[in-house]
């Protein structure tokens, strides 16, 4: 198990991902993206907070949150709703499970490999009537410890 890989696509994936799906490359999702890199997991305004850091780009929350939600609708940001009814976005493309921080509402992407197989496997055998399982979401609801605390 580890806190790093999945597939971030870079600036220049990014452009060929658009292109791909018939959108424009522009400056404003460039920027989007640019942020999302840094970002990992992130709601509109978090995003507008980061571009507006950045510096010359300008966006509206307007804006970068249509931009968010038709990135998502073409499958190249995952979406997620918090557990305080926020909508955050996710730039990791590759298969992950997540560690929800449910103090600060983040999430932290956690690779394991092994426990996909086990659920994948698991799923081979059980099957929902009526049901095609399209895709599996395991996220672990977390408070950071007293000891051992980060930021
Ligand atoms: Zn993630």
């Amino acid at each position: 198990m580890s806190l790093q890989g999945g597939k971030i696509p870079t600036l220049e994936e990014f452009r060929t991902l658009l292109r791909k799906h018939d959108l424009k490359v522009t400056g404003q999702r460039l920027a989007v993206h640019e942020a999302m890199i840094n970002l990992g997991h992130a709601s509109a305004d978090m995003v507008v907070e980061e571009i507006r850091r950045q510096g010359p780009v300008k966006v509206t929350v307007a804006s970068v949150y249509n931009i968010l939600s038709q990135l998502a609708d073409f499958r190249i940001y995952g979406r997620r709703l918090s557990a305080n009814s926020k909508m955050y976005f996710d730039v990791n493309i590759g298969k992950h499970l997540h560690l929800y921080d449910r103090e600060n509402h983040r999430y932290r992407d956690i690779m394991d490999d092994e426990l996909m197989e086990l659920v994948q496997a698991h799923l081979r055998r059980h099957k929902f009537k009526g049901f095609t399982v399209e895709d599996i979401d395991i996220q672990y609801i977390a408070r950071p410890s007293r000891r051992g605390r980060t930021s």
